[in-house]
C-alpha cells in the first residue's frame, strides 16, 4: 500500500501521517526530513530543486508499502495507490500558521494557495489516481487519520467537498488602492 499525504503547510500532514503510520503499520517518509538529511535545499528559505528531489526519491520504486508526506508531494509523481490532499479553512490555517514565524507575505501566499486549491490541482495533474480531499478544519487529528484509513479500506472515490473561495475577499482586505489601465494591481 502506497499512500501520499499532501496539502498546504499547516493542514496537518505531519501530525496525521504519524497517527496513520502507527494505525496502518506503514513506514512513514517525511519529505522535509528527506530533504534535510540529503542536503537537497539551498539558501535561508531552503529552496528545493524539484528534479533533484525526484531523482533522490527513485528508491521508492523498489518499495511496496509506505506513507510519504509533504507539501512538495503534489509536485512529484511517486508511486501511489492513494493520494490525500489535506485541507484547512483559511481562517483556521491562519491560526495554525501563526505559531510559525512566517512573514506577512509568506503567510498570505500560503493562504492564497489554499483558497485557490493549489495542491489539489497540482496533485490532479501529477498523479494517475484521483486525489481525495479531506477538510481537517473542524476534526481532530485522530478523526482525520480514521477518515483516511476508512477511505482506503472502502476504496472511496470522494471525501470532503472543499470550497474556500468565499475567503478570498477577506484575504484581500480593503482591496488595491490603484489599478493600472493594463491590469496591474498595486497596494
Ligand atoms: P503540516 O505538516 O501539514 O505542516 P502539522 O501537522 O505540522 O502540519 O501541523 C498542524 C497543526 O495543526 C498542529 O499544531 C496540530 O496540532 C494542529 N491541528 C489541529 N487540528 C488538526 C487536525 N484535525 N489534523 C491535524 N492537525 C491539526
Ligand atoms: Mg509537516
Amino acid at each position: 500500500m502506497k499512500i501520499v499525504i499532501t496539502g498546504s503547510p499547516g493542514t496537518g500532514k505531519t501530525t496525521i501521517s504519524k497517527l496513520l503510520s502507527k494505525q496502518l503499520k506503514l513506514e512513514l517518509i517525511s519529505i522535509k526530513e528527506h530533504v534535510e538529511q540529503n542536503n537537497l535545499c539551498e539558501g535561508e528559505e531552503c529552496e528545493v530543486d524539484i528534479p533533484k528531489l525526484k531523482k533522490s526519491l527513485e528508491f521508492l520504486e523498489e518499495k511496496s508499502d509506505y506513507i510519504i508526506e509533504g507539501h512538495l508531494a503534489c509536485e512529484l509523481e511517486v508511486p501511489a495507490d492513494f493520494v490525500f490532499v489535506l485541507r484547512a479553512d483559511p481562517e483556521v490555517l491562519r491560526e495554525r500558521l501563526s505559531e510559525r514565524n512566517y512573514n506577512a507575505e509568506k503567510l498570505r501566499e500560503n493562504l492564497m494557495a489554499e483558497i485557490l486549491d493549489y495542491c489539489t490541482q497540482r496533485s490532479q495533474a501529477s498523479y494517475s489516481v484521483s486525489p481525495l480531499e479531506l477538510d481537517t478544519s473542524s476534526k481532530t487529528p485522530k478523526e482525520c487519520a480514521d477518515a483516511i484509513a476508512s477511505a482506503i479500506k472502502l476504496n472511496k472515490k470522494k471525501l470532503d467537498d472543499v470550497d474556500y473561495s468565499d475567503s478570498l475577499s477577506r484575504l484581500l482586505g480593503a482591496g488595491p488602492s490603484t489599478i493600472d489601465i493594463h491590469g496591474g494591481i498595486s497596494e
